[in-house]
């Protein structure tokens, strides 16, 4: 093989066939690969090459040839720069299409599930109504312009330069009231925006929550102190824009780029909002007569898609088959959003989790529904589910799992917490994923273990990004199957 065959800043002309995991556009020139940046699926271009490698190279669009039948124009005017929505120009068709299939093709490349089996076990992607401004959280950074006036925005690329925007299209309209409040209130107190390479100045980032139920509204306002110079005049005009029901301020000092400090305080409301998820019925069109409601806080991990959460729950809910006779356990349950959720069915839910802040969450949130039937545990799952399981009077107190659900973060489930689930033997496995590659591993694993994958099901919870979340169905061999979904039987 040759060395490189392309120089940096080299112009090719390519046909763009494919899309990879980062949302990059894939492009063939005799066997040597380009990924293309901002190009789309279907799109003949000329593209810049930036970083040739000796059998691939990065390249960027340079010239659009033919516009791909699968490219519009963003919606968002910083899209580009911004980088946050890798796939803001391919249509939402295409979008559904592309994620759909990097499950599977995971599944089959990474857990060596074959064709047949996934035709078998495939469901369709399950789209959103909302392809925009649906998400319920956002957190802007805070800098200022090139004269000195605080600007809101998001960090380009990799950097520490800001790109003004106060409004995200993915994010809730209300957003951009509440931000320039905060800049208009900043710049006439002179109150200074934090500087990331210097660590000098206050104000860090501005979140904001929104409740899906009834539109209220939390403002955290991140800074690099304790106190906010006329804070009480700051709340009083915060607290006059519609639907704020809360502001806190939280401290975070330190040189990181993690956001939020430790500190935290609540200078006006609660310091919470209500939020409530609801149960759909199985075939996912109407909504029972059923939710769960949530006490949400600045910390707390919530999802970020209220409405396709509770498509993905209830799937997760209808896939565990729940007849009011179970035990069921909910690893890495969080603040017990699905836990919660399987208790309205199961005899008794067990929840797992490692943040205590969050089991203590979940407590409050099982009170606040008026769920009896919910256990939590703060720890390891690798470690509690074993400990349990090895404990002599497991099976006496009811406590042994009919079915099991996880949701573990992107790096799957530990190879310990798999081995066990599958030494207890329930009857069925509920997987919900925010990674398909791990998922795959897990699956394969699961699967050697006695299992057979029943039911897969992507479910667009990121809509414009190249994430994708799946629930998938898993049956103990030794049980005949039975129809526990009926949108898909
Ligand atoms: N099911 C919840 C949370 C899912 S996110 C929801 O949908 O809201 C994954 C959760 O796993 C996080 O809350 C994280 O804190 C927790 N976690 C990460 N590693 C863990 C581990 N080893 N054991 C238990 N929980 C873990």
């Amino acid at each position: 093989m040759s060395d490189r065959i392309y120089n940096k800043n080299q112009i090719v002309r390519t046909e763009i066939t494919d899309i990879n995991e980062e949302g990059n556009g894939i492009g063939k020139t005799d066997g040597y690969t380009l990924f293309v940046k901002d190009a789309v699926v279907g799109d003949i271009a000329d593209v810049r090459i930036t970083k040739p490698k000796k059998n691939y190279a990065f390249a960027r669009l340079e010239k659009l040839i033919e516009p791909s039948s699968y490219r519009r124009e963003a919606p968002c005017p910083i899209a580009r720069a911004c980088g946050g929505c890798q796939l803001q120009s391919l249509t939402y068709v295409k979008q559904l299409e592309y994620k759909a299939n990097k499950v599977r093709m995971n599944l089959k490349r990474l857990g060596g599930f074959s064709e047949e089996e996934l035709n078998r076990v495939f469901l369709p992607i399950v789209g959103a109504d909302n392809e925009f401004r649906y998400r319920n959280k956002a957190q802007f950074p805070i800098g200022k312009d090139k004269d000195e006036n605080p600007v809101a925005g998001f960090y380009a690329g990799r950097t520490h330069s800001i790109i003004p925007c106060d409004d995200c299209l993915l994010g809730a309209e209300e957003n951009r009231i509440v931000l320039n409040t905060i800049l208009g209130f900043m710049k006439k107190k002179d109150i200074p925006s934090y500087d990331e390479e210097s660590g000098c100045g206050l104000v860090r980032h501005v979140l904001i929550r929104k409740s899906r139920e009834n539109g209220d509204l939390m403002v955290c306002l991140i800074i690099n102190g304790d106190n906010i110079p006329f804070e009480s005049e700051l709340v009083h005009e915060l607290s006059k824009i519609k639907k704020v029901t809360t502001v806190s301020v939280n401290s975070n000092t330190e040189r990181t780029n993690v956001i939020l400090g430790d500190k935290m305080r609540i200078i006006y409301g609660s310091g919470r909002i209500i939020d409530s998820i609801r149960i759909y019925e199985d075939d996912l069109k109407s909504f029972s007569d059923r939710k769960v409601s949530f006490g949400i806080s600045a910390k707390s991990f919530y999802q970020v898609n209220p409405l396709q959460t509770e498509k993905l729950y209830s799937l997760a809910l209808s896939f565990a088959g729940l007849t009011g006779k179970e035990t069921v356990w909910d690893l890495y349950c969080g603040i017990g959003t699905i836990s919660l959720f399987l208790a309205t069915k199961a005899r008794k839910v067990y929840g797992v989790e490692i943040v205590p802040e969050a089991i203590e969450d979940a407590k409050e949130n099982a009170k606040r529904n008026g769920i009896e039937n919910a256990t939590f545990y703060v720890g390891k799952a690798e470690e509690v589910l074993p400990s349990f399981y090895e404990s002599v009077c497991a099976d006496e107190d009811g406590k042994h799992p009919d079915v099991i659900v996880v949701d573990p973060p992107r790096k799957g489930c530990d190879e310990a917490c798999l081995a066990t689930m599958i030494k207890m033997a329930p009857e069925r496995i509920v997987y919900v994923s925010c990674d398909s590659a791990t998922l795959a591993r897990d699956l394969r694993i699961l699967c050697d273990g006695g299992y057979n994958l029943s039911k897969v099901c992507p479910v667009d919870q990121f809509c414009q990004t190249v994430h994708v979340e799946s629930v998938c169905l898993l049956v103990n061999q030794n049980v005949k199957s039975k129809t526990v979904c009926k949108r898909w039987n």
